[in-house]
């Protein structure tokens, strides 16, 4: 084989949407991969997914089709007063704000244009790019290592794969962070706790507008206290997808696993809700999930491991803007192991990958905490003022949505071929 032939073998750990989205970048590109996911089939798990600007440009950079395809299962708002607003933000007392002549708080911006998904819908439209023979089902990594230039991955089954590169996918608490920052770092390795749980579910739209009227069909947010509510449409707004956020102050949600609970007891966390609100308890599932991220992460990769998507930077949802995060990491990385053309490149690849990437992403992780404690009325200088509230909404989400990808593939080009011809 010429040096010009060469192309990486990758392996890609978990098909969830970033695993998939590196997964289609790199095969566009003629990079050979192998997924590897722990379960069975794909998971249909999960609800509604916000896709800013920024996302769809990713997926038009990925490969034209994809984004094609999720024109074709995207869910805005109804009524043409909300389309370019992420947010119509009210109040979650009773009336809705409406007592206290509060009517509209439109979040968005002109350019902007609300769109969403069920996770389950987009996987599916990701998975037609992935042939059969590329992805294996029920195979759990137990480890990943170094050895002789190249990553090895030991499987549960006692199967041994080597690759020349490893890209971990595999969610928040995946073990490739563990293999890529347990020694340096050890403390970052799990997921912190937010101090924010959650209640969710899904309604159909008939019995959403059933209950609220003409506030269903767009997306809301009813806003109060240590506490919150998002409504927003799913499914081409068939159903509605529904989120309560409770600030954690008794320590209920125990820090990291979700767990069972009662009716009673989320009626108890939102007393003072309007009664509209209370009836989408009937859909939600009687689970409180705490609400985890990784605030710090001190390096997406090591040797020939790296880390993407919710491994590297789990966020909370206060911004939409966490999925959109690891489509932005697979453009770059999968544009990066392209230009690789021997293997002593690969290291210098996934080195200018960190470089690109994280800042950006970590910066969305800290900034949707912020705005998440904001929404919740709990940031110390704006506290419960909605106009406030609005101001730094309306102002906090361009650089995410607005962000040029192209120049971040320019720039990381750059530096790639700085670095190997050094
Ligand atoms: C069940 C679920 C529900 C979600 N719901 C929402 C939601 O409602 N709204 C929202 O905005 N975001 C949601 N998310 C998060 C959102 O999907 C992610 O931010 C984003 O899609 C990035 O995903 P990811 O591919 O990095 O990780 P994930 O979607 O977590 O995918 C990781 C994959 O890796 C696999 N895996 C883990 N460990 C191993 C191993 N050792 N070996 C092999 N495979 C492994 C997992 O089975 C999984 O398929 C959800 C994620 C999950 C998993």
């Amino acid at each position: 084989m010429t040096e010009a032939e060469w192309r990486p073998a990758i392996a890609i750990l978990g098909a969830g949407i970033g695993g998939l989205a590196v997964a289609i970048g790199l095969m566009k590109r003629g990079v050979p991969v192998t997924i590897f996911e722990a379960t069975e089939t794909y998971s249909p798990l999960g609800a509604g997914i916000g896709l800013g600007p920024n996302s769809l440009d990713a997926m038009d950079l990925l490969d034209s089709r994809f984004r094609a395809e999720y024109d074709t299962v995207k869910t805005g708002n109804e009524k043409p007063e909300f389309l370019h607003c992420i947010f119509d933000a009210l109040y979650a007392e009773e009336g809705f704000g409406e007592k206290r002549g509060w009517t509209r708080g439109i979040i968005g911006a002109p350019y902007f244009t609300r769109s969403s998904a069920h996770r389950k819908e987009l996987l599916q439209i990701m998975e037609r790019f992935i042939p059969e023979e590329t992805i294996v089902f029920g195979k759990r990594a137990r480890n990943i290592y170094q050895k002789q230039g190249k990553a090895a991955i030991e499987f549960y089954d006692g199967d041994v794969r080597t690759f020349d590169a490893v890209v971990g996918c595999d969610g928040v608490r995946g073990l490739s962070r563990q293999v890529v920052l347990g020694d340096i770092a050890p403390k970052h390795v799990p997921p912190a706790y937010c101090g924010i749980y959650s209640y969710r579910g899904i309604i159909p739209m008939n019995k959403a507008k059933a209950i609220f009227g003409r506030h269903a069909g767009d997306a809301k947010w009813f806003m109060a206290k240590g506490k919150g509510a998002v409504l927003y449409p799913i499914t081409k707004g068939r159903e509605a997808n529904f989120i309560f956020f409770i600030t954690d102050n008794d320590g209920r949600a125990h820090g990291n696993i979700t767990e069972r609970c009662t009716k009673q007891e989320m009626l108890e966390d939102l007393k003072g809700f309007d009664s509209r609100l209370l009836q989408l308890l009937d859909y939600a599932k009687p689970l409180r999930w705490p609400i985890m991220h990784h605030l710090e992460t001190p390096t997406y990769f090591r040797g020939r491991v790296c880390l993407l998507g919710d491994v590297a930077h789990a966020s909370s949802p206060h911004q939409a803007a966490g999925a959109g995060q690891a489509l932005e990491d697979a453009v770059i990385l999968s544009h990066l192991l392209t230009l690789v053309k021997s293997p002593d490149q690969i290291e210098a690849a996934l080195q200018v990958y960190d470089t690109v990437r994280r800042p950006r992403a970590q910066k969305v992780v800290q900034t949707s905490y912020e705005a998440g404690v904001m929404y919740m009325w709990s940031s110390p200088e704006i506290g419960d003022d909605m106009n406030k509230i609005m101001e730094n909404a309306n102002q906090r989400l361009h650089w995410i949505w607005q962000h040029d990808l192209k120049t971040d593939i320019n720039d990381a080009e750059y530096k790639f071929l700085k670095l190997v011809s050094e």
